[in-house]
């Protein structure tokens, strides 16, 4: 086992991973920011090294100030927790040359999944079933009128390099396509420094659900179960939940086993998550996610076993904590990402929270690092917090949701706390019948009402 983890993040996942790091009895180290000194992950770490200015460029992102600061430190082993450097491959190497672990799979396999024509068509090879699109990239000289044409309208036109939604554009008409190309193209190219895109065939009303995958990295690997990650704006998750209201048993065992099967023979290491839209019965890989998540709380709730823990445990060399016939899938878990955002127009509110009341009671978790009097600063994201509700059936944990929301105070800046209790009375979420672009939809009535 790791005598001393470096946290290579900040906020709720930094201490998502420090509470793993304590209860194994590892020591820990946090990095922060000049804007993240009086950050929770700070002060409950056994040592701490600021390591640059604000910007994430400087601090998070800076490989050199990390490297010195497991060097300072005496660091055996690296978390990267989500985003920043979680699934860069060079990020993994580097560490290796300088014999420290990097708590995450193969630096081969996050490169492999990061690129998405890549990842797409070793999912075939594997077995999984994919959206039906163009074979590869679509450069200038490809008639991309006839791939569009064969693959059928609406296509959706996706960068490479793509993640967190950017990069994608949608031609409903082969008249849109070249326009469409050109647009993903050049967001590409700004935001990944890569340009090449590639066509699939655009889902109308889909469900987003994926797999929580764990491997050893020595061909065993097993499957957690599904989320229902449907409700997004954006192409940004903001309710996962799990299992998915529209998934049989035995649908679940099919496509999980086609997963655990795929990860067995990519001698997978360490937690992943195999994302697929879902239609009509059919799944449709888009991508892999090869790091922790921000909604794993959901499988930990259903499944009972702690993935941030066991993430260490086999990044150590330790062996499954269970096998697949061990795994059970116990009640509902619905988690919602408070933002500090306006719950309308969705501006970010970073600022002073004057007053903070967390809900308790059975059944009920938050993720979240802050606290009465943390200044959420404006240089990261704008999680405040994840809530998640855990009940015996869905109906119990909707109850229990509705209770969680009504009691939690946050106070001095503004949050999106007053669209999740409206959005936990709304018949369409209380039903489960929503698809991807349910929530856009509703947000746009709402504004429509507000207007008249
Ligand atoms: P990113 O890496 O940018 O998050 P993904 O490939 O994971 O991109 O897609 C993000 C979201 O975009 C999906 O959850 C879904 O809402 C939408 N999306 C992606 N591919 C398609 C498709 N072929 N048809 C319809 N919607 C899609």
């Amino acid at each position: 086992m790791f005598d001393k983890i470096l946290i290579a993040n900040r906020g709720e996942i930094a201490l998502r991973v420090l509470r793993a790091c304590k209860e194994l009895g590892i020591s820990t180290v946090a990095v922060h920011s000049t804007a993240d000194a009086d950050a929770m992950h700070v002060r409950l770490a056994d040592e701490s090294v600021c390591i640059g200015p604000p910007p994430s460029k400087d601090s998070y992102l800076n490989i050199p100030s990390l490297l010195a600061a497991c060097e300072i430190t005496g660091a055996d082993a690296v978390h990267p927790g989500y985003g920043f450097l979680s699934e860069n491959a060079r990020f993994a190497e580097i560490l290796a040359e300088h014999n420290l672990h990097f708590i995450g799979p193969k630096a081969e396999h996050i490169r492999l999944m990061g690129d998405k024509i890549e990842a797409k068509k070793t999912a075939k090879k594997l077995g999984i079933p994919v959206v039906p699109g163009s074979d590869g990239a679509v450069g200038p000289e490809d008639d991309a009128m006839a791939i569009g044409k064969a693959i059928g309208f609406p296509v959706l036109v996706k960068a490479a390099a793509g993640g967190g939604g950017r990069g994608m554009k949608v031609a409903h008409t082969a008249d849109e396509l070249l326009m469409a190309l050109s647009t993903a193209s050049n967001e590409a190219k700004s935001a990944f420094g890569d340009a090449s895109v590639y066509l699939e065939k655009y889902l109308t009303k889909p469900r987003h659900i994926e797999i929580q995958v764990l491997g050893d990295g020595r061909g065993g690997a097993i499957h957690l179960g599904e989320r229902d990650c449907s409700l997004q704006r954006r192409h940004q998750k903001v309710w996962e939940e799990g299992p998915s209201p529209v998934l049989s048993a035995a649908a679940r065992a099919k496509i999980g086993a086609t997963c655990a099967k795929a990860m067995q023979d990519m001698k997978y290491l360490g937690v992943g998550t195999i994302e697929f839209l879902y239609e009509d019965g059919e799944f449709y890989f888009i991508e892999m996610n090869t790091r922790i998540q921000v909604e794993h709380p959901v499988t930990e709730s259903i499944t009972d076993i702690d993935l941030v823990l066991e993430q260490i445990r086999i990044a150590a060399g330790g062996d499954l904590p269970v096998t697949q016939d061990e795994v059970a899938i116990i009640g509902h878990a619905i988690e919602c990402r408070i933002n500090a955002e306006n719950p309308e127009t969705f501006r970010p509110s970073p600022g002073k929270i004057t007053q903070f009341h967390a809900p308790g009671g059975l059944g009920v978790r938050i993720d979240s690092a802050v606290y009465q009097g943390y200044v959420i600063p404006p240089y990261y994201d704008s999680l405040v917090g994840k809530l998640i509700v855990h009940g015996k059936t869905r109906g119990e944990c909707l109850m229990r949701l509705r209770r969680a929301l009504d009691e939690m105070v946050v106070e001095g800046i503004e949050t999106t706390l007053p669209l999740f209790r409206a959005l936990v009375r709304e018949p369409g979420i209380i039903d489960g019948d929503y698809h991807i672009h349910w929530l856009e939809q509703y947000l746009a009535g709402q504004a429509a009402k507000t207007k008249t």
